[in-house]
């Protein structure tokens, strides 16, 4: 049996769970908190990083941060997870969907121009299968027209566009650290913060609204309600494990990146005889291996696909239904024809089984049994 993830838990994220119930605390902004930041900083770069208790709680402070106001607009793609979407719904604003690229199933930057209308307030990117988006062209777009990016790189840990980390685009970036990402603290987040004029805010709506992290740093002596905010601070516990994760970061990368170029090469027949189609990277993206996509030829194809690798044990499923179609999509308005691209590709797409408890070997018996099924 090939399970579609599985976490990868050594006595090493024990052991630091442990420490954590022990010598630090219970709840949020511990020492293991705080190592997580020095990681991220040695690693990436990242100088200031907020850990959260999910992408989804990143998402939603990262747009309170920017003072969304009912009627807003905001451009997004609609192949994604609903948090996206949601996040900004929640202020009120409404989505503006953008077709993607096939070739990758990130938001197409050629069309995002034709979208802003006056009321366009920000750009909403997701790098979709931790592989960026043209972030050369929107920025440019962004600058131009005085709006403000919001990266959603929930899948995107450790990848990078042209050098640069995913995660340091725009003014605010938006990680996941939930049980089917690549690196992992069950459920969790972390909003990175690229514009430091956000800092004090986003410490303050993470905290209830109140000032609390200046308590913690001892910058005052009595801590009080400063702004409207939630509650978006994660366990100490939490964070042990997402410590535990990084410091076996290559271990993890490399056993992701075993599986995925097992993939990519012994895939390429079936796309040579026409069976199936794999996604691109396009040239500057460095790619943490998050996940493996294959395009079929029609729904019918794959949902075949699918139910018959599930009789063998092979757990392989659709990654994203259309939001834009969606129940929801279409209260607010939408019809499929709206982003016909995504429309098509999403429906015919499929994610194969991928994470660091897998093998090579298991990967080329993937790919041996779609080969069986696609040319029975
Ligand atoms: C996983 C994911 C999220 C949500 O992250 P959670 O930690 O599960 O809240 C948001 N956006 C994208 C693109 C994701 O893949």
């Amino acid at each position: 049996m090939i399970p579609f993830n599985k976490p990868s838990i050594t006595e090493k994220e024990i052991a630091c769970v442990t420490d954590a119930m022990k010598n630090s605390r219970l709840s949020g902004d511990g020492a293991y908190t705080k190592k997580v930041y020095e990681q991220m900083k040695e690693r990436f770069g990242i100088d200031r990083m907020l850990l959260t208790t999910s992408g989804t709680a990143s998402l939603e402070m990262a747009f309170l941060l920017i003072g969304l106001k009912p009627g807003d607009e905001v451009i997004a793609p609609s192949f994604t997870f609903s948090s996206t979407i949601n996040a900004f719904m929640l202020r009120g604003a409404r989505p503006v969907f953008c077709d993607v690229r096939p070739d990758t199933m990130n938001i197409d930057e050629k069309k995002i121009e034709e979208l802003i209308t006056d009321k366009t307030k920000a750009i909403c990117t997701v790098d979709y299968a931790g592989v960026a988006c043209e972030y050369d062209v929107i920025e440019d777009i962004a600058k131009r027209h005085n709006l403000y990016l919001i990266e959603d790189a929930a899948q995107g840990v450790g990848s990078t566009y042209h050098g640069k980390p995913l995660g340091t685009f725009g003014q605010l970036g938006c990680y996941s650290f939930h049980e089917t990402k690549n690196y992992i603290m069950g459920e969790g987040g972390a909003l990175v913060v690229n514009d430091p004029s956000y800092m004090d805010l986003a410490e303050i709506i993470r905290e209830k609204g109140t000032n609390r992290s200046q308590l913690l740093k001892g910058m005052v002596d009595k801590y009080t309600w400063h702004e409207v905010g939630g509650s978006y601070l994660p366990a100490d516990i939490l964070a042990a494990v997402l410590y535990a994760q990084m410091t076996r970061f290559d271990e993890i990368m490399e056993k992701r990146m075993a599986v995925w170029n097992t993939y990519q090469e012994q895939l390429a027949d079936l796309e040579q005889g026409g069976y199936l189609r794999r996604l691109t990277v396009p040239e500057g993206c460095g790619i943490n291996a998050h996940m493996y996509n294959i395009v079929l030829p029609s729904d019918e194809i794959r949902t075949n696909l699918s139910d018959r690798l599930m009789e063998k044990g092979i757990y392989a499923y659709i990654c994203y239904v259309p939001l834009h179609s969606a129940p929801m999509g279409r209260k607010a308005g939408y019809k499929p024809e709206d982003c016909p691209l995504t429309e098509e590709y999403g429906n015919r797409i499929i994610r194969l089984p991928l994470h660091a408890e897998m093998t090579a070997e298991d990967a080329a018996t993937v790919v041996d049994e779609i080969g069986n099924i696609l040319k029975a």
